[in-house]
């Protein structure tokens, strides 16, 4: 479903993927680890078009869409969800879940979708004329999910849905992950938790300072000596 190879991105002269290859197919959830500055979420940002490729090839069912710009790549059904605290602030949930749907914007389509949304999500259902930058951090979290979700995505892109929660939250968040997954939505997900992201993921990919150190099936990694040393503490 999606494959990258060589990719090469730059921030003026920081080299900072190095050549990247790994790919994705139908289905999968596949997790990209790494330490702080490795490069995962600029991956994202190379996929979703917001930054552009020096080298290399991204390809996406078999289309190449390495120079396609953000918004084709958004109807393609490629997703992003940026980290939660990106969500709008000033929008109340309603009105952020109604800017997820504005590839589809036919009315009845938008109410079947926002109803869906918030039988997965129902404190979102509670919260929905409360306005984005009131709401908690896992409550944020979860609209910028849903907010992805209202626009039909076939691959989500998911940037640290972990970032700041509290254990209870995160294991709240990665069971909804699944449980999208097993709906049919393929996900790469980025995440400094390896932990979490290596027992939800199919297959996994560590990346150091812009490449691929070493990649396998998840609970391969999950127990690989040097991924325990250094992501997961040494457990
Ligand atoms: P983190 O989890 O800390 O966000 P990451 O693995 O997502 O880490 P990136 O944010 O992709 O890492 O950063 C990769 C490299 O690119 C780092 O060396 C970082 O300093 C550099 N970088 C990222 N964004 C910029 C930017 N806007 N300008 C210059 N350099 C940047």
């Amino acid at each position: 479903m999606l494959n990258v190879q060589n990719l090469h991105v730059y921030y003026g002269a920081i080299h900072a993927l190095k050549g990247l290859n790994f790919h994705l197919e139908q289905g999968e959830i596949v997790t990209l680890i790494g330490a702080n500055g490795a490069g995962k979420s600029t991956t994202l940002n190379a996929l979703s078009g917001l930054l552009a490729a020096r080298e290399g090839k991204l390809e996406f069912e078999g289309e190449d869409i390495t120079r396609t710009p953000a918004q084709d790549i958004v109807r393609r059904g490629v997703i992003q969800v940026p980290e939660g605290r990106k969500i709008f602030a000033t929008l109340t949930v309603m009105e952020n879940l109604e800017v997820g749907a504005y590839l589809h914007p036919d009315k009845a389509q938008i109410e079947k979708d926002i109803e869906s949304v918030f039988k997965r999500f129902p404190r979102l259902k509670e919260r929905r004329n409360q306005l984005g930058g009131t709401l908690s951090g896992g409550e944020q979290q979860m609209l910028a999910i849903a907010r992805g979700l209202m626009s039909h995505p076939k691959l989500l892109l998911l940037d640290e849905p972990s970032m700041g929660l509290a254990p209870i939250l995160v294991e709240q968040i990665f069971e909804i992950i699944r449980d999208i997954n097993d709906q049919g939505t393929s996900i790469l997900l980025v995440e400094q938790n390896a932990q979490m992201a290596l027992s939800i993921a199919d297959r996994a990919y560590v990346l150091e300072t812009g490449q691929v150190v070493l990649e396998g099936d998840a609970q391969e990694i999950l127990h690989n000596p040097m991924v325990m040393e250094a992501y997961l503490g040494g457990h």
